[in-house]
This record gives structure tokens, sequence and C-alpha cells, in this order.
């Protein structure tokens, strides 16, 4: 046989060995964390892309004809829900696309079943909510974001069903990323079987430490919720209602929010009442989300000698947070070091 025709049938036979690399799932998400936990969960069966600037607020993102494209292609599209991305029904509505409209396998709301904070009475809903489902900004909790993890496994799994046990297994191996990020890997590995599910519970339960320090237990304590010990108590004052899950799950205690009513900027009257609580209450921080002018936090920070934190939310949106981890750590480690 000719060199050439070697090379050929070498090809070809790296051809026929490769159809399941072929048929990868075209996932499309609305936030860059959602494509993250796809990524984690469908590792090589999966090719992800998300639509909105994890630098943007999330509430008000514009659809753009590319968008609509890239939907148009997908097979699965997946967003947060709970109204923080209302835009993507324009995205999906524009797509043509049938597989992904609402009620489809191929649409995945991916925080159902997620523990809601903040359900709104109906005389919040009268004053113009912007979280008319309750508190979107779930994913800052680790725990919510397991949750989120097995939604979209299990979604995956229903589409590819030949490849359940390969989402299964990845799915298991985040699951445990996550716990030895949150506890550390000593402690999991001290606790023993489902010791992040049994972690967890107390975490929930708010007798993690207590638990610990009875089994003589918490100097194995690591990860973010060690961490995070030194921020237990702490006062703060945020721009936006988006750190109610995060600081439920490490501790913090949010005084107020700049805004009066989520998604309407503060008026000066608003701003005043803040400086007085800071000054009354002796808060030294405020969290200011990177896409919200910061000019209300640094009038309130003026008048007081509080620190302005500017944060961000979503996977990517500084290059050195390209993974969930390292966004959580992140924003534990700002908060401390304006602490400190
Ligand atoms: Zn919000």
């Amino acid at each position: 046989m000719k060199l050439s025709i070697r090379i050929f049938v070498a090809c070809l036979l790296m051809v026929q060995s490769l159809p399941a690399q072929e048929k990868k799932l075209r996932v499309v998400t609305t936030l860059n964390y959602l494509k993250y936990v796809v990524e984690q969960v469908g590792g090589e069966r999966v090719n992800v892309t998300a639509l909105a600037n994890p630098k943007q607020d999330p509430h008000y993102v514009t659809p753009t004809p590319r968008m609509n494209q890239i939907a148009n292609d997908a097979e699965l599209f997946i967003e947060n829900g709970l109204n923080l991305d209302l835009w993507a029904k324009n995205v999906v509505d524009a797509s043509g696309n049938p597989r992904i409209q609402p009620g489809n396998l191929g649409h995945l709301v991916a925080t159902l079943s997620v523990p809601v904070k903040e359900l709104p009475t109906e005389v919040s809903r009268a004053w113009g909510d912007i979280h008319p489902q309750g508190n979107p900004h779930v994913w800052l909790d680790p725990f919510n974001v397991k949750i989120i993890a097995a939604n979209i496994a299990d979604r995956l799994a229903k589409m590819d069903p030949a490849n359940t046990e390969y989402y299964r297994q990845h799915l298991a191996a985040f699951e445990a990323r996550l716990d030895a990020a949150t506890f550390g890997e000593e402690l999991l590995q001290a606790v023993g079987k489902k010791a992040g599910d049994i972690l967890a519970r107390k975490a929930k339960n708010q007798e993690l430490i207590e638990w610990l320090k009875a089994r003589n237990l918490l100097a194995q304590l690591g990860g973010w919720m060690q961490t995070a010990q030194r921020l237990n108590g702490l006062k703060i004052v945020s721009y936006h209602k988006t750190y109610v899950y995060f600081t439920d799950r490490f501790g913090l205690d949010i005084r107020s929010e700049l805004e009066e009513k989520p998604g309407i900027p503060p008026p000066p009257q608003r701003r005043d009442a803040i400086v007085e609580q800071i000054k009354r209450e002796g808060i030294k921080i405020i969290l200011n989300d990177n896409f919200y002018s910061r000019d209300a936090a640094d009038y309130v920070a003026g008048k007081t000698g509080a620190k302005v934190v500017v944060t961000y939310l979503d996977v990517g949106a500084a290059p050195e947070l390209d993974t969930y981890e390292k966004l959580i750590s992140y924003l534990i480690a700002e908060i401390l070091q304006a602490d400190a």
C-alpha cells in the first residue's frame, strides 16, 4: 500500500472512532456561572455558550441578533429563572427554535427546587420590586449550586440517556470539589461517609461550629467555612439585595441596602438615612456590585469612613475568576481585607 493510501485509511479509522465526540450537546446558558456548572457536570459531552457578559447587570441584558442566532442552534437552553434573566424569554422567543421553548426538554430553569428567600408579599409587589418571585441571587450560596448542578445533570441525562452514568460521575466529582472548598478536605475525611451532606445540614441549621466543637473537630475545619469564621456577625450594607444567600451562608449581617426598593436608585433622603444607620451601628463595609453606580456608596462612605468594596458576582467577570470556587473565595477575601 502506498503511504498516501495508508494515511487515508488511518484517517478513515480515526473518523470512525470519533462519532461519540462529534455528538456534543449544544447548550446555551444565560449567565456564566451556569455555563461553568454545565461544563463541570457535562464534561466532554457538552458545548456550552453563555449569552450575558459576566460584568453586566444580570437583570438587564439587551438581547442581540447574535444571541438569537446562538439560541437557534441550541439543543438545551438554561436560565437562572426567578425573574432574574427575564430577558432570556425574548431570546428564546426570537430564536425560532421549537426545542428550547418552555415546557420542552430543551428548556431548563436551573434554580428549580432551590429554597428561595424573600418571597414577596402583595404589598412589596405593588411597590415595583424587580424580585417578584423572591430573591434570585441564589448562586452565591454553594449549597444552592449543588442543587442547580443536580438539576442540570438530571436534564443532561434525560436528553442523552446513554451517558447517564457519565453525568452522574461528573456531578459527584463536582459536588466533592464544592464540599472540599466549603469545609476542607481534612474535615470531610474525619467525618467520613456522607460528610458533605451532614456538614451542610449542620451549617443550614446554624449549628456547624457547636457540632464540630462537641466532637473535637473544629481544628479540622477548612475551606470557606473556616476562612469565613472571621466574618461571623460582621455588619455590612450592600447596594442591592445581592448577598442574602451569601451572607446567610457565611454568617455576615446585612443591616441595610442602599436601594430602598430593588432596582430603584436611592433618593437623597435614603442615603442620609443610611449614613445615620452606619454611624449608629458602627458599620464599616459597603458592598457595591460592579455594574451599579457607586455614587451613593461613595457619598455614604465620605460621610462615615466606611469602605466601599466593589464586587463581581459572576464567574468570568475578571480573568482570575474563571471558576465558581474562585468567585466565592474572592468575595470572602475582599470582605476580609476590607475588615482588616
Ligand atoms: Zn437582584
